[in-house]
């Protein structure tokens, strides 16, 4: 059977992988032979604007029909199986009534539970909604008429919106996946300021970097890899293998008790939500990678927002790289007839892209004007005025107007991919590290 959860969070606290986390255990606990498998924790369009946190569905996949504690005797097992299913959804649901954050307008929890034999036939056309929802808008109506059309036992908490994360979850595909490490505070510790040393956390980077990344930023010498709110998260540790994460996890000196950890599957870093786009194919809500050639040298506002606008000759558009980010020293040196290509999507404003990375696909070349040199007084010629030639000061020799020099000035950037810092990365957003993979 397979057991999706989302939307049981809000900015408030909580986390559904917490959730999932506590369900996960109390199952392990009490079927002890019960396979339970790795969680997963798949991310959704992150410019979806009714997200909670970080728009991440759970799933795990329980392997019910085998277990050597069940009846030898068929008629038996079979009875004792649909209690323990029985069981098992109690459970899930218990928890989710009690651990969602239901007070938050934002929060509308959902799960779901599917057979193996329904995910089995089913998994396309899951497929094909996760496609949907971790690219575009998807609404509670598609996302319904999905979960009947597959056979799922749906239970949907005040609007149910947690439903389309239940289904994009479970039809991820994992093309491309890396693992998180999530580390969970004592109880009493919610709210409060985290806890690790640094020095541990910067000693396990330096050793074992890119094989797990995000943890730090070493410009800043920051740790990134810890939430800010009052989740019960004290850590997520992100790598591109069960053992590299563990292998790091066991590196760290935490200054606070912990409560558990555990290590979910995901499509983080992948990239997963962009899907290559003609700007006029661009809807509200997108994730995307577009290309074209900037059509208006960039122009920046107040805390170093900087825009600037590209054609693709299907139609143009503004994108936007903001002040928090790196990004937008990259942008703002950007001049016309450069070609780009950018990932990024729309948010809430409908007419602007927001950049993730730029690929800088060719530079154009820039010149500055230079006055010719007196040839015989070897010094700068002034200009007379526009197109009227140019004059030495010394011998007052004149010179026509096309004696003027043009002189290629050196691009300060290079033909290569530039990406947000560690930090300020979008959860989905595949990091320079991971390209090689
Ligand atoms: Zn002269």
């Amino acid at each position: 059977m397979f057991i999706a959860l989302d939307d049981t969070d809000s900015t408030e606290g909580m986390c559904t992988t917490y959730l999932t986390t506590l369900i996960l255990r109390k199952l392990r606990n009490k079927y002890p032979n019960l396979n339970t498998g790795m969680p997963n924790l798949v991310r959704l369009n992150p410019n979806i604007p009714y997200k909670t946190r970080g728009n991440g569905a759970c799933w795990f996949h329980i392997d019910d029909n085998n277990d050597n504690n069940l009846s030898n005797e068929k008629k038996e097992k079979e009875k004792e199986m649909k209690l323990r299913k029985k069981d098992i959804k109690t459970i899930v649901l218990e928890f989710l009534k009690k651990y969602s954050l239901f007070e938050d307008e934002n929060t509308n929890p959902a799960c779901l539970f599917l057979d193996d034999k329904n995910f089995d036939k089913n998994f396309e056309i899951l497929n094909k909604f996760y496609k949907k929802a971790v690219s575009q808008l998807c609404t509670i109506e598609e996302a319904d008429e999905t979960g009947k059309k597959i056979n799922a036992e749906v239970y949907k908490f005040k609007n149910g919106r947690g439903i389309i994360g239940c289904l994009g979850g479970l039809g991820c595909d994992f093309a491309d996946l890396t693992y998180e490490l999530l580390v969970y505070r004592t109880e009493e510790n919610f709210g409060k300021e985290r806890k690790i040393d640094v020095e541990s956390v910067f000693k396990m980077h330096e050793l074992l970097y890119p094989e797990t990344f995000d943890n730090v930023n070493e410009e800043e010498h920051k740790l990134v890899f810890m939430p800010h709110g009052k989740d019960p998260i004290l850590c997520g540790i992100r790598g591109n293998s069960v053992d590299v994460v563990n292998k790091a996890f066991s590196m760290l000196k935490f200054r606070e008790e912990i409560s558990f950890m555990q290590i979910f599957r995901t499509n983080q870093h992948t990239d997963a939500h962009l899907m290559p786009k003609k700007i006029s194919e661009l809807k509200q809500y997108d994730a995307a990678i577009i290309e074209g050639t900037v059509i208006e040298n960039p122009k920046r506002i107040e805390k170093g927002h900087t825009f600037f606008k590209i054609s693709d000759g299907t139609a143009n558009i503004t994108c936007a790289a903001y002040g928090v980010t790196c990004l937008k020293n990259i942008a703002f040196n950007l001049v016309k007839e450069d070609k780009v290509r950018l990932c990024g999507g729309i948010e809430s404003h409908k007419d602007t892209f927001n950049i993730e990375k730029i690929e800088i696909i060719e530079l154009a070349k820039i010149y500055k004007k230079e006055n010719p040199i007196c040839p015989n007084c070897k010094i700068r010629m002034k200009s007379e005025g526009k197109d009227k030639g140019f004059q030495c000061k010394k011998c007052k020799l004149r010179l026509k107007n096309d004696t003027v020099r043009f002189i290629e000035i050196p691009r300060n950037l290079k033909q290569e991919i530039y990406e947000v810092e560690p930090g300020h990365r979008r959860h989905l957003s595949k990091q320079l590290c991971r390209y090689k993979i």
